[in-house]
């Protein structure tokens, strides 16, 4: 079944210096269980789509739909990690406290929490690093928690921003590998937005290649996952 649905959506950008069309007659869907990679060069527009997809700004026409309901606001089915994780996290909260803090906020119950937590932090394997501060830890392991928190939740879609362009190469494989683990144990519907064709290609099952500024699909292609 769809999960996200993006129809005709288009965002102009307007001041006094005249109008940017950062997005043009953007139109695809996201189906339940999918990772889907968008890739394109900077400035094309990528993440001025991705704050219109999760709620954050509003789009000068089209619509975005999550279960076949509007988003005019940021659902809390779905979650969004940004490539600037470390200024995410607070320095003063421990990895588990910054994990949990959705959760209280959202009201869910102490022990409920907890198994949630445990379950997130499980799934980045960061277990050992729940008692750990944000500064404690290495950029890749920092971005590791950002993960845990926007997946502790169970959001239907994650949204992720150029999550490792500020991670070394290494780390930056560890981090897609886990993405993918994450992906698999969680059954989360993931839209991952990307400047790096080799990392589109390396991540998603299917990849959107989106042209320059305004953007639009210019490409849908599937991609064959190697079998394992
Ligand atoms: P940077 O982000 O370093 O300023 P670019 O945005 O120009 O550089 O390109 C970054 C990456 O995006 C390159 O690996 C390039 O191959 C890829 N790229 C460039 N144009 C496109 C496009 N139209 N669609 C998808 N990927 C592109
Ligand atoms: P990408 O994420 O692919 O790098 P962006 O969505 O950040 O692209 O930007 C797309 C275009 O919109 C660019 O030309 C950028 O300069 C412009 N833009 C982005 N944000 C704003 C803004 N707040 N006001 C005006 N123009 C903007």
């Amino acid at each position: 079944p769809v999960t996200l649905s993006v129809r005709g959506l288009q965002k102009i950008y307007s001041s006094d210096t005249g109008d940017v069309e950062a997005v043009r007659d953007l139109t695809f869907d996201l189906l339940q269980g999918e990772l889907v990679c968008l890739v394109g060069p900077s400035g094309c527009g990528k993440t001025t789509l991705l704050r219109c997809i999760a709620g954050l700004l509003e789009p000068t026409s089209g619509t975005v739909e999550l279960d076949g309901t509007k988003v005019t606001a940021p659902p809390k089915k779905m979650a969004v990690v940004f490539q600037e994780y470390g200024r995410s996290l607070f320095a003063w909260m421990t990895v588990r406290q910054n994990v949990e803090l959705p959760l209280k906020n959202a009201g869910m119950g102490k022990a409920e929490r907890k198994a949630a937590v445990e379950k997130a932090l499980h799934a980045v394997g960061l277990d050992h690093a729940a008692g750990s501060y944000p500064w404690q830890l290495s950029g890749g392991m920092q971005q590791r928690v950002a993960i845990a928190r926007a997946v502790a939740y169970e959001p239907e879609v994650l949204l992720m921003d150029e999550p490792f362009a500020a991670v070394d190469a290494q780390t930056r494989a560890d981090l897609e590998d886990l993405i993918r683990t994450v992906w698999k144990d969680l059954g989360v519907t993931i839209l991952f937005v990307t400047h790096d064709i080799d990392e589109s290609v390396y991540l998603g099952e299917r990849v959107l290649v989106l042209s320059n500024s305004p953007t639009i699909v210019q490409e849908d292609l599937t991609i064959d996952l190697p079998a394992e």
